[in-house]
């Protein structure tokens, strides 16, 4: 009996130059860590079965399915052009979900490919969890993210800043093309592989830029409308990447690559956790420009494509460019709109927003908490307490509240509708970094997955009060702060 996965494969049938063909490494003692049931069955595939031993084989690389066609592909990233690419992942094939849309499975830390580089092609435990963790919360939340369909133990150790427990992640994902993908050809002036890969993601992800008169232009402002969109979407849920290279910025306008990602606690636009990022490019507030940034490398890879005459492929590169401020501004705006309970929209609505936030940072108050909190007080004042006690001195909300008040007077909702609406934007549960590290503590130190399961499950209701695990709501105390995340 085998399992089937109804692969229906494309990126393997682009040329050579796009990848190389590659299968996972073997491990010795593989064992299940968790498979996501709900998404297997949105992928046709059958949970029950890749619960069994021998789906523990394909989940742990030991074995390659039927009509996959491992590969691992061919990308560049601005630190590293001109050669990235999957130095420890292995996408396995695709899938057309039961929703009609075509999904990559990729296996994560299964062995090197001829693109790792001095990397040993694993993964440790630790950020297998985290990114199962927090790609299933950013989906729950309802952005666009890759998702995890499975992780599995080993059974090896792997050599990080000590030894490990070494994992795999099974990804899925709208596709894995990056802006690096465009950049790797860009660099070569291979100028047929640009294209395409170009009328390749036109083809996957953006099938209407194909009926505009300049196909190649639609496609960037989609791009750069899908980004604006999503970065937008990590502000108001207190989202930092921590890596936001070209290589980790998915064509597809989906969250892609969580290495040293985490939520922000205490509200502070600085925000940085990443160890690797000693200068602050990717803090919570630089998220929005470095977006542009990384679009204006996709912009310059697409050039030979834009137009022949160069003076004019640039200018159109750049009024697609000079759309992404105006974008993005409407979404974000929007979104903190959304999240203070105004419906309709009005010119001081930014600054009434900017202004909570600016009294936030000023006295330490929780993102995430104030936010909640805040819904149950658009019902009415007598909510009041639970906010105003989440800032160091009170009366900077206080005197917001007023304000925010007078706003909501103006709106035509009642004030139960505005609370529910606010609360399903408004999230109690994040993965706060102090959770995640308890996890992986967990897992590392005593092999225990409970306290995995437990948040996972807690994590997949964002929006919902879970009375139970209440605590999950809750700020790290002072001496659980988490300060630095590694990949
Ligand atoms: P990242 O910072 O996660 O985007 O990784 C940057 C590049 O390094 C990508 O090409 C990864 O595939 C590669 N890489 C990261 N970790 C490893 C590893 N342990 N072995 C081989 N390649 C790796
Ligand atoms: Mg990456
Ligand atoms: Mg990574």
């Amino acid at each position: 009996m085998t399992i089937h996965f109804p692969f229906d494969n494309t990126y393997a049938r682009l040329p050579k130059r796009f990848f190389a063909r590659i299968a996972p490494t073997s491990v010795t003692a593989p064992r299940l860590i968790r498979l996501n049931r709900d998404l297997a069955l949105r992928l046709r595939l059958d949970p029950d079965r890749l619960s069994c031993p021998e789906g523990l084989e394909l989940l742990c690389g030991n074995r390659v399915p039927n009509a996959a066609e491992p590969i691992a592909m061919a990308y560049a990233g601005h630190q590293f052009v001109p050669q990235l690419g999957d130095g420890r992942a292995i996408l396995l094939g695709e899938v057309v979900d039961r929703d009609g849309i075509r999904r990559d499975i990729q296996l994560k830390g299964s062995g090197p490919t001829p693109f790792s580089r001095r990397g040993d092609g694993r993964a440790a435990v630790g950020p297998v969890l985290r990114e199962y963790l927090v790609s299933e919360a950013m989906a729950a939340l309802g952005l666009p993210t890759t998702r995890a369909l499975a992780a599995v133990l080993t059974g090896e150790t792997v050599l990080r800043e000590m030894m490990l427990p070494g994992a795999v992640l099974t990804r899925v994902a709208s596709s894995h093309v990056r802006v690096g993908t465009f950049q790797f050809f860009a660099v070569r002036q291979d100028v047929e592989g640009l294209r395409l890969l170009a009328d390749y993601v036109i083809g996957r992800h953006y099938p209407q830029a194909a009926e505009s008169d300049n196909p190649y232009r639609a496609l960037l402002d989609q791009v750069i409308a899908a980004q604006a969109d999503l970065i937008a979407r990590w502000l108001h849920i207190g989202f930092i990447h921590g890596v936001m290279n070209t290589d980790n910025m998915s064509i597809a306008g989906e969250t892609i690559d969580y290495g040293p990602c985490a939520f922000m606690d205490a509200y502070d636009p600085a925000t940085v956790f990443s160890s690797i990022d000693q200068h602050g490019r990717y803090a919570y507030c630089n998220q929005p420009r470095i977006g542009l940034w990384n679009l204006t490398r996709l912009a310059e890879a697409l050039l030979p494509l834009l137009f022949e005459d160069e003076e004019k492929a640039v200018a159109e590169a750049n009024e697609a460019l000079g759309a992404y401020s105006g974008k993005f501004e409407a979404a974000y705006h929007a979104g903190l709109r959304r999240k203070l309970g105004l419906l309709t929209k009005r010119e001081e609505d930014p600054t009434l927003a900017g202004d909570l936030l600016r009294a936030m940072a000023e006295n330490q108050a929780d993102f995430t908490l104030t936010f909640r909190r805040l819904s149950d007080a658009a019902a009415g004042p007598e909510a009041d307490e639970a906010v105003r006690n989440l800032f160091i001195n009170p009366l900077a909300y206080d005197a917001w509240a007023a304000r925010w008040r007078e706003r909501l007077s103006h709106e035509p909702q009642d004030g139960a509708s505005r609370q529910a609406a606010m609360r399903a934007v408004n999230p109690a549960y994040i993965p706060r970094n102090h959770r995640v590290e308890a996890v992986i503590q967990a897992a590392v130190e005593r092999d225990d997955f409970a306290p995995f399961e437990e948040l996972l499950m807690v994590l997949s209701q964002p929006y919902e009060d879970q009375p139970a695990f209440a605590h999950y709501a809750e700020p790290p105390e002072p001496h659980e702060r988490v300060h630095r995340t590694f990949c």
